[in-house]
């Protein structure tokens, strides 16, 4: 039997955020992000996309094309409750859910209604947080991702098995997931500009020239995907490690380098919508041993303050450094997905 794949976008989500809670707001163009002219855009209003403002955008640029926009900082607290509470609603629909940013996610609601389900979902979330989300449906993730997207804000697509190839055709090759700017060019020089190329494409050619991504990009290109939703993270960890150029045996180095895992592995907690409890630390020597440490905290975490703490609590009391250091890694594993009764149920 076919899957049942939800994918919730929610529409322009930390300036809608905004907009909710300043009704002041509400129709003007709202930028998140690029106060100041070295920052980057991190969010636009829809009336703010009129002129031109996008996400990843320099400041600077955006302050061009719309002086009088409104400009506030990134108050990410607020967008990771209020995405907390959104997914909140999720669960009530099924238990197979796999955020994929803080905004963003599937759910596998197979052998339910589908139809049902979404406009549910976008009822709840309208009345209880305000704010509208973009749902695509379909039978796996990558049609229902494309299908959230097609009708923008407010949205509800649904792309059915029989119409998925005629779908598929006209669409850029840029719509296959993963195929960014840099693959989009390399397949725009084999002529590969719209997905039906794709289909007509020689399979093995593909393989040849990209290996794995080759395959799998034919096969979205028919609308063929089986990867699953995954949503049991609690075997799942993230991790930064960095191999130095030279030897280091100033601990003070190390912890900056700690310090700086911390923040980037609690914005990764932060945007997937999960908490950690374990957090370890690597040390290789430079004669190529490897030593790790750990601890399991009794509540799980996604403070980068936590996280650093703990790192450097490992560093400076549970190892013994005699001998240069070559590479640190700090990693965050047994993860949970908050709000989930079952999984806390169990840690607690
Ligand atoms: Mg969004």
């Amino acid at each position: 039997m076919d899957r049942a794949i939800i994918h919730i976008d929610m529409d322009a989500f930390y300036a809608s955020v905004e907009q909710r809670d300043n009704p002041n707001l509400k129709g003007k163009p709202v930028i998140i992000g690029g106060i100041s002219d070295r920052g980057v855009v991190c969010a636009a209003s829809y009336e703010a996309r009129r002129f031109g403002i996008h996400s990843a955008m320099p400041g600077k640029t955006a302050k061009k094309l719309c002086p009088n926009g409104i400009y506030l900082p990134v108050n990410m607290k607020k967008y990771k409750d209020t995405s907390r509470e959104i997914h909140k609603i999720f669960r009530r629909y099924s238990n197979i859910i796999e955020p994929i940013s803080i905004d963003e996610a599937f759910l596998d609601v197979s052998g339910k209604n589908p139809i049902k389900i979404a406009k549910d979902i976008k009822t709840d979330i309208k009345k209880e947080q305000d704010l509208t989300a973009s749902i695509g449906i379909s039978y796996n993730k990558f049609l229902a991702k494309l299908a959230s997207d097609m009708d923008k804000p407010d949205g509800l697509t649904i792309i059915k098995k029989e119409e998925a190839i005629e779908i598929l055709k006209p669409l850029s090759v840029r719509k296959l997931w993963g195929v960014g700017p840099m693959m989009e060019s390399e397949l725009n020089r084999l002529g590969l500009y719209y997905i039906e190329d794709i289909q007509n494409y020689d399979l093995d050619v593909l393989v040849s020239l990209f290996g794995k991504r080759g395959k799998e990009i034919y096969d979205f290109s028919f609308g063929i995907d089986y990867r699953p939703v995954e949503y049991n993270v609690s075997n799942q960890s993230i991790g930064e490690e960095e191999t130095f150029s030279g030897d280091i045996e100033d601990i003070d180095y190390l912890i900056e380098y700690l310090k700086n895992y911390s923040l980037n592995l609690s914005s990764k907690l932060v945007i997937k919508g999960y908490l950690g409890r374990t957090i370890t630390v690597k040390l290789k020597y430079n004669d190529f041993t490897v030593e790790t440490r750990s601890i399991t905290l009794n509540i799980p975490t996604d403070d980068e303050i936590e996280i650093f703490e703990t790192a450097k609590y490992l560093l400076s009391k549970k190892f013994t450094i005699e001998k240069p250091v070559r590479l640190i890694g700090l990693t965050v594993s047994n993860l949970i997905y908050p709000d989930d009764p079952l999984q806390l149920s169990m840690e607690i």
